[in-house]
């Protein structure tokens, strides 16, 4: 039974101890707990994220909602171990299952946020069972990890275009960079012209600079001479 609940979880460095349903008056309804630990081996500072030595499992016990199992509310249930930091002293561990601070497993976060992006507020509400709030936390620890793990869209450009498009009934103009390759944008700011274009390559490192060979535009001079200036 644990072993096909550690293989549910699909979290690498997991233990799982014991799976039960909790039930009782005082419960507005019945829970699946599952008890799991971070592997021995696995054990990070919660404070840098440096792998650490195990000290004891003095850091209080901790519940994380995950994504129900059918019409279970499904939480797993931890003795947080600490580990003993040179660093950061002897701090609890973080676990593989879910963000230091987070009440929630990093599947259930990752769910949430997708449905934030296709469905309304009451509907993640009423689905997820957890107050727009707590979304909207759960949605920025999403795209904190994203931002954190996905390259630069600055890295390997090779040809990219660049336009200036209005909005507002043509009153109001921002600058686009699109990077051709991976066909999306990679970049745009409000206005037009010399001082914003220049703004865009300031970002980029001399490298990422020296990997473009094709810029497309349609002729205004500010694109030719950031170009002839920035890419020679
Ligand atoms: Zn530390």
């Amino acid at each position: 039974m644990n072993s096909i609940f550690k293989q549910l979880l699909n979290v690498k460095g997991m233990v799982v101890e014991n799976v039960c349903i909790v039930d009782g008056p005082m419960r507005p309804e019945p829970v699946l707990e599952v008890r799991v630990r971070p592997r021995a081996g696995m054990l990070r500072c919660s404070r840098c994220g440096r792998k650490r030595r195990g000290y004891d499992r003095g850091g209080g016990v901790r519940r994380w909602r995950h994504q129900d199992f059918g019409c279970w509310r499904v939480e797993l249930v931890a003795s947080m171990p600490r580990v003993d930091c040179p660093k950061c002293g002897v701090v609890v561990a973080s676990v593989p299952w879910a963000e230091p601070g987070s009440r929630f497993t990093r599947d259930f976060e990752a769910e949430c946020a997708w449905l934030m992006t296709v469905a309304n507020q009451r509907t993640v509400s009423g689905f997820l069972h957890i107050a727009w709030r707590t979304a909207g936390q759960i949605a920025r620890r999403v795209a904190g990890r994203l931002r954190a793990s996905a390259p630069s869209p600055f890295d390997g450009l090779h040809a990219i275009g660049v336009d200036e498009t209005s909005y507002r009934k043509g009153h109001t103009y921002i600058t686009v960079v699109v990077d051709h390759e991976r066909g999306r944008v990679i970049w745009a700011h409000d206005g037009y012209g010399k001082d914003v274009f220049d703004l865009f390559f300031q970002q980029l490192t001399p490298g990422q600079r020296a990997s473009i060979r094709v810029v497309t535009g349609d002729g205004a001079k500010w694109i030719d001479s950031c170009v002839h200036e920035w890419c020679p």
